[in-house]
């Protein structure tokens, strides 16, 4: 874990981007078409995202998502190798859950847990898919998540300055600050199956609790609408967002 100053990070969300785009609204429609998922360990794309990933697919958006690090310090008892190579199955079988091509798969195949250390080399390796691919819309770890590797994923992306695009921040381990809510309560079944596919990680810890809850929390707190499940996100241009952290 880095030494984040979490509550100064909070704050400048706080004073910058809610403020500036202001009041929390809910997406019927997604901006797209094209749309890339950065998900620093193998699960952290269906985790945070899933629902949302579902409905860009059922509009018609190509979604691809690079998965940066190897997930291999996530299976108690497990070599790296071993750990990285069912992770690697179980993120494959998970997207295809929520209806994504393997050829939308990239593997970047860090190291788990030291990607602050390889932060140019993560950035020299996305760059090329980013430039190709030319996202609309880019989903990662909010920059206030608490785990090293999800901040150093909000630097990698910053250093490929994808200038254009619009960036919709995540939650896993630290609820963020939203100002978009997306339901998901029709696709949160096929979610709770992808969920699932992470079959190492629910030996691990119960993720499948922890996050059908955070959806269920996010629907029950937004009162314009009434939803079952949502996904909830920090939704900014790039250069806003990026002008949040070093
Ligand atoms: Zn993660």
């Amino acid at each position: 874990m880095l030494n984040v100053d979490l509550w100064g990070k909070y704050k400048r969300l706080r004073e910058t981007v809610y403020k500036k785009y202001s009041k929390m609204h809910h997406a019927e429609h997604l901006h797209g078409p094209n749309v890339l998922v950065l998900s620093p360990h193998p699960d952290d794309d269906v985790f945070a995202c899933g629902g949302t990933l579902i409905r860009h697919i059922s509009q018609g958006h190509t979604v691809k998502v690079v998965y940066l690090c190897n997930g291999g310090k996530g299976i108690t008892g497990k070599s790296e190798t071993e750990a990285a190579n069912i992770r690697k199955q179980e993120a494959k079988a998970a997207a295809a859950l929520l209806g994504l091509h393997e050829e939308n798969l990239h593997f970047l195949n860090m190291p788990d847990d030291r990607l602050f250390r390889q932060e140019a080399r993560a950035a020299a390796l996305l760059k090329p898919l980013i430039d190709r691919f030319k996202p609309d819309l880019v989903y990662l770890p909010a920059f206030t998540d608490n785990h090293s590797d999800h901040f150093s994923t909000n630097r990698i992306l910053k250093a490929t300055a994808p200038a254009k695009a619009m960036i919709a921040a995540y939650e896993v381990w630290t609820p963020l600050v939203p100002n978009l809510v997306v339901d998901i309560s029709a696709e949160m079944d096929r979610k709770t199956e992808a969920i699932r596919a992470h079959r190492s990680q629910l030996h691990e810890l119960n993720y499948l609790d922890a996050i059908v809850s955070l959806n269920r929390y996010r629907a029950c707190l937004y009162t314009k609408k009434k939803m079952a499940y949502a996904e909830a996100f920090c939704y900014a241009p790039a250069p806003d967002y990026f002008a949040l952290f070093d």
